[in-house]
């Protein structure tokens, strides 16, 4: 075994103080969020009805860094943070590759997996400013679990709109929401008037993410009291989440490696946005020239696929038009077990930063993925969340292409939860059950702008 750490800790004295905002070092400011009426660019006013006022103003803003505010600092302690970051000389020995593999491990919490950094933000804002309910949705349970989590935390009602095809097929995430004091609804459900049209239409629709975002803004409009949290896709989400990516930095230096390449999974973007952005950060500053690698399912192509023009966020259309990868919004729910990555778009910071070329991204099948996920647990111990395993698969291929060109890169992943309610896909798996699968049309939308 090589001497060097296994792990590397922070102690709580080292959680980053402001989260970074990378509006602010862009070559150009974001494309707006638009009016869906007009198609004119939208002022974040009608926005105060739907989320935090707070929220709202970190969303439009192009400060480099936004002060975390003390009672959040003591929520990050608390959940704990900082989380480590793990050295993977096991998996690097099974493959016998001349590659340095790292990761951060974001699994460590309650919750398990990165989403209460954004959580337990939002919570304070609304809880800050009077709010007494939350809603949301949820596609696999995990930002769900995490913002029930957080409820309970601030002392806010909760209730969740969680994916009906996820619902059935992980009893245990609903468990853990009303555990921690929340309400879990299968949507589509008779809670909403488009959630009812669509039950009527079939009682076995599956939903998708789309649909449950479209039920709970309904929800949140129908009574003053309450706001609307997202749990991805959005710039304060990913900006919350660069706690993570500045504790890499620290504990990098505390190692005196520079790493080649950052690896992370993409579903609407935030863990793999809130790891890398302070790196990409300096990047666009000409600091470092790190690759960065999104990874992304071939079910849900969104952005090796999706086209980059404005759609809606969710399926009814209410939401205002933002610039993303997209693969429409009437993209149906694919079959497959990384229910995190079921969106049908992507965050528009991430979008904008591959369709620019600032980084790249790669899709893979679920087969595959899994198989990369079951080595990674025989050799590190982590399950890994089944959207975790994609950058596996990808961190794996890389190793091996140096071990066939004898370059040692220092690769660096995010590792953003863990799989022990989802071991039923890694039954799937090991049982020769588990079925890849990709669309073969795609509506995209048809906005000009
Ligand atoms: C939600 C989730 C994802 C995907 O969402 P992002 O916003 O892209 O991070 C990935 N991994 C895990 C463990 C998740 O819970």
């Amino acid at each position: 075994m090589p001497k060097e750490q296994r792990a590397v800790f922070l102690s709580q004295d080292e959680i980053p103080t402001s989260w970074y905002n990378i509006q602010a070092d862009l070559p150009e400011p974001l494309p707006p969020p638009l009016n869906p009426g007009t198609l004119e660019p939208m002022s974040p006013e009608p926005l105060f009805r739907i989320f935090a006022k707070e929220l709202v103003a970190q969303e439009v803003s192009r400060e480099r860094w936004i002060k975390i505010p003390e009672e959040v600092m003591e929520a990050y302690r608390w959940v704990p943070r900082p989380t480590p970051l793990m050295r993977a000389y096991k998996l690097e020995q099974f493959l016998k590759t001349p590659a340095k593999i790292y990761y951060k491990w974001e699994g460590v919490n309650p919750a398990g997996s990165h989403k209460p950094n954004t959580a337990l933000a939002q919570a304070y804002y609304n809880k800050k400013q009077g709010v007494e309910r939350l809603v949301t949705e949820t596609g696999a349970g995990q930002w769900g679990s995490a913002l029930a989590m957080s409820s309970a935390y601030w002392g806010l009602k909760c209730r969740v709109y969680m994916v009906a095809a996820s619902f059935r097929q992980k009893p245990g995430r609903k468990i853990m929401m009303e555990t921690w004091g929340a309400e879990c609804f299968s949507s589509p459900s008779n809670n909403t008037k488009f959630g009812r049209g669509l039950l009527q239409k079939d009682p076995n629709d599956p939903g998708s993410l789309g649909i449950a975002i479209s039920e709970a803004i309904e929800d949140t409009l129908s009574d003053d009291k309450t706001r609307y949290s997202l749990g991805s896709v959005l710039n304060h989400v990913l900006m919350h989440q660069t706690v993570i990516g500045q504790e890499v930095k620290k504990q990098l230096e505390i190692l005196d490696v520079r790493p080649d390449m950052l690896v992370g999974n993409i579903g609407g973007g935030s863990n793999f946005g809130g790891f890398c952005l302070p790196f990409m950060g300096d990047k666009l500053q000409k600091k470092n020239e790190i690759e960065f690698v999104a990874c992304e399912s071939k079910a849900v192509p969104h952005t090796t696929k999706g086209k980059y023009t404005y759609d809606f966020g969710d399926t009814a259309g209410t939401t205002p038009l933002l610039k993303m990868l997209t693969l429409g919004r009437e993209y149906k729910n694919p079959p497959i077990h990384a229910g995190g990555l079921r969106y049908h778009a992507m965050s528009p910071i991430i979008s904008y930063l591959i369709a620019n070329g600032h980084m790249r991204s790669i899709a893979f099948g679920q087969k595959e993925v899994f198989e990369a996920g079951v080595m990674f647990a025989r050799t590190e111990g982590i399950i890994p969340a089944p959207e975790s395993a994609h950058e596996i698969k990808f961190v794996i291929d890389e190793a091996k292409r140096c071990k066939e060109s004898g370059k040692a890169k220092t690769i660096v992943f995010n590792n953003s939860g863990h799989a022990l309610l989802d071991l039923a896909a890694y039954e799937a798996y090991l049982s020769g059950k588990l079925e890849d699968w990709e669309p073969t049309v795609i509506a995209y939308p048809s906005f000009v702008k």
